[in-house]
């Protein structure tokens, strides 16, 4: 396994929809994204990210393994998502430090996985 990482940039406005990869959620037209690449196995990738969302990610990603070093491998990194899926403790870490990312993924203090019903609806 090789991995590169190649950098990140911000996208002032994005001109077309795209599904962010750390929460799932679609980054509307005219929001900005940061948009970020590497070379895994010789295959480019790029992938775009809500810029809060970028942010809990590789900070998360940064303090939990050693993503980011020199030699490691794709492996070690965690969407944000992912990283948050049934974790408690890592739940309330993004709440208080990345409220706008844990409220893209519907996570709250409480630890309910659904929002509140008066929620679910709002726009
Ligand atoms: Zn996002």
């Amino acid at each position: 396994m090789s991995y590169e990482f190649l950098g990140e940039r911000l996208i002032r406005a994005v001109r077309k929809p795209h599904q962010c990869k750390a929460c799932g959620r679609t980054i509307q037209p005219g929001l900005p994204a940061t948009y970020a690449t590497t070379i895994q196995d010789g295959e480019f990738f790029a992938w775009r990210s809500h810029p809060e969302c970028r942010e809990a990610e590789a900070v998360w990603n940064k303090q939990r393994g050693p993503w980011g070093q020199r030699n490691s491998c794709d492996e070690d990194y965690f969407w944000l998502w992912q990283a948050m899926e049934g974790e408690p403790i890592e739940r309330a870490w993004l709440v208080a430090n990345h409220p706008v990312a844990a409220g893209r993924l519907h996570i709250s203090l409480e630890g309910c996985d659904y929002p509140e019903p008066a929620r679910r609806w709002a726009v």
